[in-house]
C-alpha cells in the first residue's frame, strides 16, 4: 500500500523557510515593481539591485535553481518536490526570478542542457543559470499559434549561415533577452514535426528587427509590454547555432514542457489558495443585515465550492507529478494527466478568482487589491502554452485509445442482454430462491 499523501519533514522545513522568505522578503517588491517586465529584465537597475541580496541567499539555502538535474548544479528534486516549492513561488511575480526558476528561461536552460554543444552552453547557457541574462522562447506567428503545420517562418542554410525569414508573435521577453530560441521551418518537403528545427538568434543579429511590443493588459498603450512581434528579413545566424539536429526542433521543443506545465499549474494553486484567503478574510470581515457574510449561505456555498475546486485541482496537478517522478519519463499516462490538468486550470481559476472578486463589491473590482490583476490571468490560462481545446484533444485521444465501440444493435451495458446473461449463469441459485418463496 503505497500511497502516501506527506511531505517529509526536513523538504517541509525547507518549504517553510520558502514560504516565510517569499511573504516577508519578496511580495515587497510585487508592490513596489509593478511593471510587467521588472522581475525579468536584468537591465531595469531597481528591481536587479532589489532581487540581487535576495538570489545571494536562497543560492546559500541551497534552494537556487532547483529545477536543475545535479550535473547542472540543481538538487535533482524529483517533480513532486519542485511542484511543492512551486505553489509557494505562484504567490509572488518576483519570486520564480529571485529562485532562479522563471519561464521562459527555465525551459529554454533544460533545452540548452540537453541538446546544446559545449560551445552553446558556454555562451548561452551558463550567463542563463547565473541568472546574468534574459531569453526568449519564440514559436508563435502572426497568423498560426496551435497548429504548427501552419507555420511559415523559414531558414534556410546559405553557405556557413542560416538565413531566417518570417514573421513571430508574442514572443516574451524578446526585447531584453540575449538571445532567442525560434523555432524555424528548415525542410519543406517533410510534415512539420520532421521539417523544423530550433535556432539560437543573438537580440542582435543582424535582420532581426523588433517590430513593435505587444501587451497582454490594457493598462499599457500600444507598442508597450513585454511580448515581441519580431520580423526576420535574411537574418543570419551561423550554421553552428542551430540546436539538436535539423528537423529536430519539435522532439528538442517538446521536452521542454512537461515539468514547465506542473510548474505553472501549482503555481497557479499558489495564486488560487491567495485570492480564497483574500475571499475568507472579507467574508469574515464585512457585515450585512446584521451579520458577518460567512454567515450566509450563498457565501459558505462560494467558499465551499472554492475549497473543494482547489483541493481537487492540487492533487490533480501532484497526482501527474508523481507520476512523472515514478516513471522517469514522459510516458502517455503522464502526457494524459498534464494534458488534462492544463486544460482544467484556467475553469478553475476564472470560477475561485470570480467568487472572490464578487465577494469584495466594488473594492474586488478596484485597482486596489490584487484580484483584479489575477482576474486578467483567467483568459491567458487557456491560451498561453496551446488553447484548453488542443490539450482536451490530446485527452480525449488517450481516454478513447484502447477503448471500442460495439457492432452490436445495442451497447454492451445493455441491461435485458445482462440480466439473461446473469440468470443462465446462477440459474441454480434462482431455482432455489424461487422454491424458498
Ligand atoms: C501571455 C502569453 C504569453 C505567450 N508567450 C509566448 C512565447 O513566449 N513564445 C511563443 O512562441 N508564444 C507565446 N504565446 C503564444 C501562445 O503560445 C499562442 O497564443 C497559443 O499557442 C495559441 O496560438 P494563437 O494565439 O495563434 O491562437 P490560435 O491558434 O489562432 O487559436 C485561437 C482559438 O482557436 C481555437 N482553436 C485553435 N485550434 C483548435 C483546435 N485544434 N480545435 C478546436 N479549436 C481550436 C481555440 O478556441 C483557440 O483559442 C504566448 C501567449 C500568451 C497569451
Amino acid at each position: 500500500m503505497a500511497w502516501d499523501f506527506e511531505t517529509d519533514s526536513d523538504f517541509q522545513k525547507k518549504l517553510d523557510w520558502m514560504d516565510n522568505f517569499v511573504r516577508e522578503e519578496i511580495e515587497p517588491l510585487d508592490l513596489v515593481f509593478r511593471g510587467p517586465a521588472d522581475p525579468f529584465d536584468p537591465a531595469r537597475k531597481g528591481p536587479a539591485h532589489a532581487m540581487a541580496p535576495l538570489k545571494k541567499i536562497v543560492q546559500n539555502e541551497g534552494l537556487w535553481a532547483c529545477h536543475l538535474g545535479p550535473e547542472l548544479g540543481g538538487k535533482g528534486y524529483g517533480q513532486v518536490k519542485l511542484g511543492l516549492m512551486n505553489e509557494i513561488l505562484g504567490r509572488s511575480r518576483f519570486a520564480p526570478t529571485v529562485f532562479g526558476c522563471q519561464a521562459p528561461d527555465t525551459g529554454n536552460a533544460e533545452i540548452l542542457a540537453r541538446f546544446g554543444t559545449p560551445e552553446q552552453k558556454k555562451r548561452y547557457l551558463e550567463p542563463l543559470l547565473a541568472g546574468e541574462i534574459a531569453s526568449c522562447y519564440s514559436m508563435t506567428e502572426p497568423h498560426a499559434g496551435a497548429d504548427p503545420a501552419e507555420f511559415t517562418c523559414r531558414a534556410e542554410l546559405v553557405g556557413d549561415e542560416w538565413v531566417i525569414n518570417g514573421e513571430k508573435w508574442y514572443a516574451s521577453h524578446a526585447d531584453f533577452s540575449r538571445f532567442l530560441l525560434v523555432v524555424v521551418v528548415t525542410d519543406t518537403s517533410v510534415p512539420i514535426h520532421k521539417g523544423a528545427s530550433i535556432l539560437i538568434v543573438d537580440r542582435d543579429a543582424p535582420g532581426l528587427e523588433l517590430v513593435r511590443n505587444v501587451s497582454s493588459t490594457i493598462m499599457e498603450e500600444i507598442g508597450e509590454g513585454v511580448h515581441g512581434y519580431l520580423r526576420f528579413t535574411n537574418c543570419r545566424v551561423p550554421k553552428e547555432n542551430i540546436l539538436g539536429n535539423p528537423g529536430q526542433g519539435f522532439e528538442v521543443a517538446q521536452s521542454r514542457l512537461g515539468g514547465g506545465r506542473i510548474h505553472h499549474a501549482m503555481r497557479t494553486v499558489g495564486q488560487l489558495k491567495r485570492a480564497l484567503d483574500m475571499m475568507c478574510e472579507r467574508a469574515l470581515s464585512r457585515r450585512t443585515k446584521g451579520e458577518l457574510l460567512s454567515q450566509k449561505q450563498l457565501t459558505q456555498e462560494k467558499i465551499a465550492d472554492s475549497y473543494i475546486q482547489i483541493t481537487q485541482f492540487r492533487l490533480h496537478v501532484l497526482y501527474a507529478a508523481w507520476l512523472i517522478d515514478k516513471n522517469q519519463a514522459y510516458t502517455r499516462e503522464v502526457r494524459r494527466e498534464i494534458a488534462a490538468v492544463k486544460s482544467c486550470m484556467p475553469t478553475v481559476l476564472r470560477d475561485v478568482v470570480y467568487r472572490a472578486l464578487h465577494l469584495h463589491g466594488s473594492l474586488g473590482l478596484s485597482n486596489e487589491t490584487p484580484l483584479l490583476a489575477l482576474w486578467q490571468v483567467v483568459p491567458e490560462m487557456g491560451i498561453v502554452d496551446g488553447p484548453t481545446e488542443v490539450h482536451k484533444f490530446g485527452v480525449a485521444k488517450e481516454v478513447l485509445r484502447d477503448r471500442t465501440g460495439t457492432d452490436g444493435l445495442f451497447p454492451s451495458y445493455h441491461l435485458p442482454e445482462l440480466i439473461a446473461a446473469a440468470e443462465r449463469k446462477l440459474a441454480s441459485s434462482i431455482e432455489l430462491d424461487v422454491g424458498n418463496l
